[in-house]
């Protein structure tokens, strides 16, 4: 598909069927992950994809070259744990050549090592970081990750703020008995800290397929719990193409509230989303029950147009909207940490 600018240059867009256009492509770089989160990955040692179908850092910048110029303007690496990937600087490094084109380029990461790789990341050219922390308390981190690491997060979060990656953005999927009652506490934090702090509605997408309804904790519930201590000011009346609505404090206080609320908000509508796999394979919603191997195009030796066309062909199997809330939801192929969040 073609577009003509003001300009009269043809420039190519990334579109689907339903009008939307993609803008953002998330990458993961790794299956593995060193955490064991009982709502992404939460059972030993899974089964991972075989060494040589992992993309090598060339493929993943040749793919990324192709999707920018097909109007990709955010870039975000995630995984698995993104920098259990050894060299990853590289990879920063590579895919920021892309840039003005290319506007945007973030990480998702537990924080497990990011404290010590932030500077080397920023001078890289790695614009944004999101961090997880879903506890504030040292022994529930542990009961909901696995890992008794909980300065690590903490330590990825000064860091990233020393090193002026900004907004510095923390994610937390709030789970209903688990650590809904720290909602308050983590909004204080965004308040101390400044960072934008998000509350993610929990998804069927996890490993040991404990999901259930009674678990999701609704976004508006998660609102309506922080307004009532830190009353909230909608910052912009739309989501734009984004999924987070956005708060600010009202007493003027620094830090950022992010709602995302997937479950009982859907916002498929708005999606500007496209996904690659660490194994090359494309997902056009996080929901898909297929994929679309790249991986195999890329190494059968095709040329850039065939690249862009086969592209372009997936984009249009985009599907309209995910089917949590209906009674005959299939759950997605694979589960979070091996699509990348
Ligand atoms: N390892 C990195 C991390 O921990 O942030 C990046 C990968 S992780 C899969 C990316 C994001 O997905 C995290 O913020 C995590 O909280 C979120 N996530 C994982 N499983 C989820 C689920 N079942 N529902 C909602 N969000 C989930």
């Amino acid at each position: 598909m073609a577009s003509t600018c003001d300009n009269g240059i043809v420039s190519k867009v990334l579109s689907d069927s339903y009008g939307r256009t993609i803008r953002d492509l998330r990458i993961s770089i790794t299956d593995r992950c060193n955490f064991r989160c009982f709502y992404c990955l939460p059972n030993g040692e899974p089964p991972m994809a075989r060494k040589e179908t992992i993309l090598s850092f060339e493929e993943i910048a040749n793919i990324a070259e192709v999707f920018v110029d097909l109007g990709i303007e955010k870039i975000r690496l995630t995984g698995g744990e993104p920098m259990l990937r050894r060299d990853i600087v590289t990879l920063v490094e590579k895919l920021s050549r892309l840039k003005p084109n290319l506007k945007d380029l973030a990480l998702t990461t537990n924080g497990h090592s990011f404290a010590e790789h932030a500077a080397e990341l920023k001078a890289a050219g790695l614009d944004r970081v999101t961090i997880s922390l879903d506890s504030l308390g040292r022994q529930k981190f542990i009961d909901i990750t696995g890992v008794d690491a909980i300065h690590k997060p903490l330590e990825a979060i000064d860091a990233a703020k020393a090193h002026g990656f900004e907004p510095v953005k923390v994610n937390a999927v709030i789970v209903r008995g688990r650590n809904d009652d720290e909602i308050v506490d983590f909004s204080r934090f965004a308040r101390d800290k400044g960072v934008s702090f998000r509350f993610i509605e929990f998804m069927p997408l996890d490993s040991g397929h404990e999901w259930s309804r009674e678990m999701v904790v609704p976004g508006r519930e998660i609102r309506d719990a922080i307004d009532a201590v830190f009353p909230l000011k909608l910052k912009e009346t739309t989501r734009g193409t984004g999924t987070a609505w956005k708060y600010e404090f009202a007493d003027g206080a620094p830090g950022e509230i992010g709602i995302i609320a997937p479950v009982t908000e859907m916002f498929c509508g708005q999606c500007s989303r496209i996904r690659l796999t660490a194994d090359g394979q494309i997902r056009t919603c996080l929901f898909s029950t297929t994929e679309h191997n790249l991986r195999d195009v890329l190494r059968s030796g095709a040329t850039r147009a065939e690249l862009i066309d086969f592209i372009q062909q997936v984009a249009l199997k985009k599907e309209p909207r995910h089917h949590i809330n209906d009674a005959e939801f299939v759950p997605a192929s694979r589960t979070m940490s091996f699509i990348g969040g």
